[in-house]
């Protein structure tokens, strides 16, 4: 794969309302939302292969709807939050983040090859001044040397691969010289918005970084085209242990049939399916986000339809940065002293019997 290709695809993004109305036929609510992007709020950027796969068309397709902005982006609806996840508060050294004892999380760039419709970090992506130095990720550096209860850490931006890999070598190298971290994290959409980025080079250069995960972010099956599959392929041959996380969106992936056939496809490309998140009540997406409940009535109608290894948890980030919490089907009917009444995922109900006491 030629490296230059990723290149070409980050410097022909398209960026202006003028550029994407000669690819998309523009509803009136798309147009609004891409000429306000053009001036405040969340930046329009989509590479020229996330927006061959819109539809060019049909305002619902489900990958438009993610990169297009609307104009319900200008809209508060009740619940919605700046930060939804309390990472200012929770920043304990500038670009650092936070949140639980043993990890954290470096916000490494604010660029992305797609800026989503939906972004949790909307506050900050697109709008500083692209990759930090790592002379101004020093004091994070140093509190991570100093809290060696901090084990990990999810390298996340904005997308660090969108960085040059070089700068992205340098920094994941200051990190390992961090005896206390076991775990690298790297945070990225680059498989799904610009795969040409996974090149054979790319993967040899990180892997002196083991152990190393690769977490991405598939949100439909249309995702998972040729090209994404051999970027997945490339890091998975390369020994880097890929996990998905999808956010739930309406009229994206709050299907049934939608999210079955994504999950399996992840599995066939040896991802693990590893969260379904609610969307996080990020300012300006209600159009976008699912009732709780629509999300607990999903994983149930996948328990049991599908294996495993393809069901995620589904996960609700709790507002304020107060941490993650899993939701699923009630499952439990009752609990009484030694039994419990479990309901299966056929409705069936069955006693799950506890060992008598040992009083030996
Ligand atoms: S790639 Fe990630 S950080 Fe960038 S806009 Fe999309 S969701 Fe936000």
């Amino acid at each position: 794969m030629n490296g230059s290709h990723w290149h070409a695809q980050l410097r022909d993004t398209v960026r202006t309302v003028d550029q994407l109305a000669r690819v998309l036929t523009l509803s009136p609510r798309e147009l609004d939302g891409a000429r306000r992007a053009e001036a405040q709020g969340l930046p329009l950027r989509i590479t020229p292969y996330y927006l061959s796969l819109c539809d060019p068309l049909d305002p619902s397709c489900p990958i438009r709807r993610q990169c297009v902005p609307d104009a319900r982006e200008a809209e508060d609806v009740p619940g919605d939050l700046v930060d939804p996840l309390g990472e200012v508060v929770h920043e304990v050294a500038p670009h650092l983040i936070r949140r639980y004892p043993d990890r954290a999380l470096l916000v490494a760039t604010d660029r992305c090859a797609v800026y989503c419709r939906f972004c949790t970090r909307s506050r900050l992506v697109g709008d500083g001044g692209g990759a930090v130095s790592l002379d101004a990720l020093g004091p994070a550096l140093t509190y991570l040397e100093g809290h060696p209860e901090v084990r990990e850490v999810i390298v996340s931006g904005g997308d660090p691969l969108v960085m040059s890999t070089p700068r992205l070598v340098a920094l994941l190298g200051a990190l390992r010289r961090v005896p206390s971290i076991e775990l690298l994290r790297l945070a990225t959409r680059a498989p799904v918005t610009l795969p040409m980025r996974i090149t054979q080079e790319l993967v040899k250069a990180l892997r002196p970084f083991h152990p190393l995960w690769v977490m991405t972010h598939f949100n439909h099956p249309k995702e998972l085209t040729v090209e994404s599959l051999g970027a997945l392929a490339r890091l998975v041959d390369g020994g880097f242990p890929v996990m998905n996380q999808t956010v739930l969106l309406r009229g994206v992936n709050d299907d049934v049939a939608v999210l079955d056939t994504l999950f399996r496809g992840l599995v066939r490309a040896r991802v693990r399916p590893y969260y379904l998140l609610q969307a996080d009540p990020v300012r300006g997406t209600g159009h976008l986000r699912t009732p709780l409940a629509r999300g607990v009535e999903i994983m149930g109608a996948l328990q049991g339809r599908l294996t495993g290894i393809a069901l995620p948890k589904f996960i609700c980030d709790t507002p304020g940065g107060l941490g993650k919490v899993p939701l699923g089907p009630e499952v439990i009917v009752r609990k009484g002293p030694g039994v419990t009444r479990l309901r299966t995922f056929r409705g069936d109900e069955v006693d799950a019997i506890d060992p008598p006491d040992d009083t030996r």
